[in-house]
């Protein structure tokens, strides 16, 4: 009897009648888990192809911090790059130190990348750095750890992508995540740097990001269909309050009118190119010179990952 009220509340799939498992409100369509992987994974297809960013002779760096949106990342590419022994796959897994957090995910992390068959590469910020997140928060002077992190943890990627040969390096960042970043840039009211952020910089290993075009809502659930989805604790340091509020904003236009975020992201897309395109016109290379200590790219005389393990050091 239980059962039968069940199915008799599942919408079918639109295009299979299987029982559904996601309704995708920008399109209005229910969708079976197998057509639900399909739809993602064609969408992710479909952003690689459009941008030409995964060429023959490439070799993907995927940032994989155990977590569900990289995961869904490294598994997605995994599948779409099946077919392309040209291409080469590998992981990357930063340990920032964060005693109580990273342990559950890192094993994650190891788990699915054996199951791939992906080499992994796993570098933490005590090598990189001499010392964990928790240890650099130890100072008085550390800044948000929010943006101590995600600056070291980039420059460490950047570095170990580098290092492991990798020609282009990629994040699993979710349409909801690139909005979220774009909505702050537009609120921060900097036209220049959001237009710099359309040259493509002048990093070792360039950035690219397969999932741009999948909202978060669908990475969870793909990552719940297909097992990859791990219960985990909030991150201690955890809290940006610009971000989480950018975030509510986006969710909450996105719900009252589906392909609201698609639509802001395209729109935002042609002004960063157009903004960069006017840059580079005016001879502008995006204000990026070379890090005098370490050689990457930077806006003044020090990259930002220098210029702040200066500052915790002369502390
Ligand atoms: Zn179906
Ligand atoms: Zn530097």
């Amino acid at each position: 009897m239980g059962d039968e009220k069940k199915v008799a509340g599942v919408s079918p799939c639109t295009r299979c009648r299987a029982p559904a498992v996601a309704l995708v409100r920008r399109t209005g369509e229910h969708l079976c888990a197998a057509h639900f992987v399909a739809s993602v994974e064609r969408e992710v297809q479909e952003t690689v192809e459009r941008t030409g960013m995964i060429r023959d002779g490439d070799c993907i760096a995927v940032g994989l911090s155990g977590g569900k949106d990289s995961s869904v990342l490294l598994y997605i590419l995994s599948r779409l790059l099946r077919d392309r022994p040209e291409v080469r796959l590998l992981a990357i897994t930063i340990d920032e130190g964060i005693a109580g957090y990273r342990e559950e995910t890192m094993k994650a992390a190891r788990a699915l990348t054996a199951d791939l068959g992906v080499e992994q590469f796993v570098v933490s910020f005590e090598d990189a750095f001499g010392r964990s997140l928790d240890a650099f928060l130890q100072n008085p002077a550390a800044p948000n750890p929010c943006t101590l992190c995600g600056v070291l943890r980039r420059r460490a990627l950047q570095t170990a992508a580098r290092r492991a040969g990798a020609t282009k390096l990629a994040t699993g960042h979710s349409l909801d995540d690139e909005a979220e970043a774009a909505l702050m840039n537009v609120l921060n009211g900097d036209l220049k740097r959001i237009a710099r952020t359309g040259i493509p910089g002048n990093a070792f290993v360039p950035r690219i990001k397969p999932l741009g075009g999948v909202p978060e809502k669908e990475v969870t659930l793909y990552a719940v269909v297909q097992g990859l989805f791990l219960p985990l604790p909030e991150c201690p340091y955890a809290g940006q309050a610009l971000r989480s509020e950018a975030r509510t904003i986006i969710s909450t236009l996105e719900y009252r009118h589906p392909g609201t975020t698609m639509q802001f992201m395209e729109g935002y897309t042609t002004l960063r190119e157009r903004g960069a395109h006017c840059l580079e016109e005016e001879g502008a290379t995006g204000g990026f010179t070379r890090c005098e200590e370490c050689g990457e790219p930077a806006t003044g005389r020090r990259c930002q990952a220098c210029s702040l393990l200066a500052s915790l050091r002369d502390e």
